[in-house]
């Protein structure tokens, strides 16, 4: 077998790798074993390009995979679970602006001499990859929260989103047309780079789950240009993977969060103002203790926990297990209530609560549950915040539309967090509020280890 023939097949494994590995993690089961085979997948993709011939110079490839391994394994191993989105952001950053200059290099070494497809190829590679740096890298500052997180609104945006976005066409043809039109090759580029910057602006940082998948489209698809540039069908295959996957994402929860993708994608988020804390709060929060909150846990028939980011800020699933367990002790009912973008990541609930060995079965979404809340005798609601923010509701709220879990409606509701402070969002939430809520001031691990000591005395 030709070495060329030799690399195909490897590269058909490390594909078929990737597809499964992807099939793997549309369950939280399986999702351990789907990153294995997706890393596996990775692996033989870089073992297969490395025996390509034309490939000559070994040195730079290996001081690249040593940083580029020691810097992943620092990222992957200090950050925690919660900071999550802003990590993808980063690696969006990083893989767009790897298309970006394998792109510029292609194009100052083979430029004037490429054939129309592979100019057309790379200049939309470069396009892509410049604006998804600097937007991946704005999103990123804004999860971190070293940027403000509120949207940047401004007159005239519209007009020079468009205006950008027009003339960032009209290069990029001017480019595939025109061989030797370096000016306008550069031009696009910084441009672009400007663009990523106007597009993820206006974005709030509660909107910023979809833009963080659309980037991930946007990054795949970059990487696939870059395979058709460069003749390399691993890196076709494995950017139209993550850029399907991204967008399918993204279609996801921009649903989830009822946000047409469209003003997602042009950054046209419409927002509502939020009332002060005063007009929401104003002597109308009640709190409790873990006793109380036992107490009431005691005569409860069905309890439904909501689990949200402080959960995983305090890492409490394993306490909440217990009460869990007590609780089914005593012949109670218990549910976890799901919401889609709950914590900080797609998913994040659901890993968390397996974690602690919750059965899945106890994990119900939204929609299923929200009808059954009027049965519910007690829903504790441990670190979530915007995800029950009954705001959702009124047309003039900046989270206006975004689906929530009507915790609100069930008999008795008791929040479990350390303070009024807000969520990601950054506005009030009235279910604080309300006649039948009670505030228990405290971090969710602690607070909910008490409960379940007092629990166990009673
Ligand atoms: P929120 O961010 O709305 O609220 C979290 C609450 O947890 C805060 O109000 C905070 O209050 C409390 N908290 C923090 N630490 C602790 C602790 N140690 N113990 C107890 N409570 C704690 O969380 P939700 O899960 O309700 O909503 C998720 C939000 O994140 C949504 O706005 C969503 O759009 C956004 N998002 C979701 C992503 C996803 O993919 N799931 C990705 C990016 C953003 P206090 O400080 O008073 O304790």
């Amino acid at each position: 077998m030709s070495t060329a023939a030799f690399i195909q097949l490897i590269y058909l494994g490390s594909a078929s790798l990737f597809i499964f590995g992807l099939k793997c993690m549309s369950s939280p089961r399986s999702a351990r074993l789907g990153m294995l085979l997706a890393a596996g997948g990775m692996a033989a993709a870089m073992a297969g390009t490395v025996l390509d011939p034309r490939i000559t110079n070994f040195g730079w490839i290996a001081v690249g995979v040593l940083a580029g391994t020691a810097l992943g394994a620092y990222i992957a191993i200090v950050t925690p679970m919660t900071h999550m989105p802003q990590r993808t952001a980063l690696s969006h950053a990083f893989g767009a602006l790897a298309a970006a200059l394998v792109g510029v290099a292609h194009h100052i070494d083979h430029g004037p001499t490429m054939s129309v497809i592979t100019r057309s190829a790379l200049t939309f590679e470069v396009l892509l990859g410049c604006l998804t740096v600097t937007g991946s890298l704005l999103a990123f500052g804004k999860l971190q929260g070293w940027i403000k997180g509120s949207p940047l609104v401004y007159q005239g945006q519209n007009v020079i989103t468009f205006a950008l976005l027009g003339v960032m066409t009209v290069l990029m043809l001017y480019c595939i047309v025109e061989p030797n039109a370096q000016w306008a090759f550069y031009l696009m580029a910084l441009l672009a780079l400007a663009f990523g910057i106007t597009l993820v602006a206006p974005i709030g940082a509660a909107d910023m789950p979809v833009v963080i998948a659309l980037l991930n489209s946007y990054a795949g698809l970059a990487a696939s240009a870059t395979g058709f540039a460069l003749e390399n069908n691993i890196l076709i295959i494995a950017g139209a993977l993550d850029g399907a996957s991204g967008l399918i994402l993204a279609f996801l929860m921009s649903k989830a969060m009822n946000r047409p993708l469209m003003n997602v994608i042009f950054g046209r988020i419409e927002v509502g103002t939020a009332a002060s804390d005063e007009e929401v709060y104003g002597g109308k929060v009640r709190s409790t203790t873990g006793e109380e909150l036992a107490l009431l846990l005691a005569d409860a028939q069905r309890v439904v926990v909501v689990p949200g980011y402080g959960m995983a800020v305090s890492q409490a699933q394993h306490a909440v297990r217990d009460l869990f367990l007590l609780l089914e002790k005593r012949g109670a009912t218990v549910e976890f209530a799901i919401h889609p973008v709950a914590g900080r990541m797609p998913g994040h609930m659901n890993v968390l609560l397996a974690e602690a060995d919750i059965p899945y079965e106890r994990m119900i979404e939204m929609d299923a549950i929200n009808p059954t809340f009027e049965t519910v005798d007690v829903a504790i609601v441990i670190g979530a915040n915007d995800v029950v923010n009954p705001d959702a509701r009124s047309a003039d709220s900046p989270i206006a539309g975004m689906p929530i879990l009507d915790v609100d409606k069930a008999r008795m509701v008791v929040v479990v967090k350390r303070s009024m402070s807000p969520g990601f969002a950054g506005i009030p939430n009235p279910l604080f509020a309300n006649e039948n809520s009670l505030m228990y001031f405290a971090d969710a691990q602690a607070g909910i280890l008490e409960v379940v000591r007092e629990l166990k005395a009673i």
